[in-house]
């Protein structure tokens, strides 16, 4: 004849195990005997009452020791320390991860509350997967949202969305904010005389180098066909000019391989710095400063003539 409580615990639809713990002569706990165990124990651990009931856990389950939980030195801690104790881990013997809850009851006798994870666990992992996945995709569709596809450079709008945010950052501290707008010189030649495609290969070097000749602060841009606008963040007009002037001494100078020919490839620049005034002002100011490069003779840049001429 079953007891209510007896009914109770069978039925419970968590694993319940009542132990009592074994010491050696040095009242050492060294093992722990099964008292009692419900219905939902034996399925989530896969092993039977018959074998275990009256038992130690050694001869129980041979390879106890080897599991990836310490289950006698956990439960040693539960009886000698008095105290409850709660955790979750994979058993390497059981092959399942549980939640269990310890607890002492009386004297050496302590329960075990085991609740199957398992499926949890590996729930949780692949929504953390998919969570990384996520994250990962955002971020390759917002480098592809501000890059502009053929040179690799910051788009248009990315660019001009840079451009605001400085100008913004410039109201705040006071420090001087210095742009360039680029376009490169008779480009439409190269494309009559090579074709479209070389024409391309000469825009993705030219990105190149634009890139590699200014500072990791300087952002590059492509703002057009073959017109790029650079931003100089923190740097005065005589500075950024002199920059410009560095790189385009070196566009000149070093040719750009075609196959077997060697193309020299020049541009002209305007530059300008940001005076208090809209972001519109300051980029007709630069594309000003380009066209009068452009028509005084190209392969120059132009800041301070338009200064004068103003
Ligand atoms: P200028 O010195 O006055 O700037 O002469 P230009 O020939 O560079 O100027 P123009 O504006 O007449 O021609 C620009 C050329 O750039 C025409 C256009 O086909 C070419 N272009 C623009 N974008 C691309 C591109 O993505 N790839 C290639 N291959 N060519 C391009
Ligand atoms: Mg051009
Ligand atoms: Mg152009």
């Amino acid at each position: 004849m079953d007891l209510p409580w007896e009914v109770l615990i069978e039925n419970m639809p968590v694993g319940f195990a009542y132990r009592r713990a074994v010491r050696d002569q040095n009242g050492q706990v060294v093992d722990y005997v099964f008292l009692l165990t419900n219905h939902a124990y034996e399925k989530i651990t896969g092993l039977n009452r018959e074998d275990l009931i009256g038992k130690t856990v050694t001869e129980a389950i041979p390879h106890i020791q080897e599991d990836s939980i310490p289950w006698i030195k956990i439960f040693s801690e539960v009886v000698e320390l008095q105290k409850a104790r709660t955790f979750e881990r994979y058993s390497r013997v059981l092959h399942r991860t549980f939640h269990v809850t310890a607890f002492p009851v009386f004297e050496d006798e302590f329960a075990t509350i085991f609740i199957d994870i398992s499926e949890m666990t590996a729930l949780r992992e692949r929504m953390g997967e998919k969570q990384r996945e996520l994250e990962e995709l955002n971020l390759a569709l917002y480098k592809e949202s501000i890059t502009d596809p053929g040179t690799k450079l910051f788009n248009r709008r990315y660019i001009l969305e840079l451009l605001s945010k400085e100008v913004s950052r410039t109201n705040r501290n006071k420090k001087p904010l210095s742009i360039a707008l680029l376009d490169i010189d008779f480009f439409k030649r190269v494309n009559d005389t090579y074709g479209h495609q070389a024409g391309d290969l000469v825009l993705e070097q030219f990105s190149k180098r634009l890139q590699q000749w200014t500072r990791e602060m300087d952002y590059v841009g492509r703002y057009g066909g073959e017109e790029f606008l650079l931003i100089f963040p923190e740097t005065a007009p005589e500075i950024a000019v002199q920059v410009l002037e560095r790189i385009r001494w070196q566009m000149e100078s070093l040719p750009f391989r075609l196959g077997e020919a060697n193309l020299q490839i020049t541009f002209s620049a305007g530059v300008a710095d940001y005076q208090g005034d809209a972001i519109h002002q300051l980029l007709m100011r630069v594309d000003e400063r380009l066209y009068t490069a452009k028509r005084t003779g190209r392969n120059r840049v132009v800041w301070i003539m338009m200064e004068k001429e103003e």
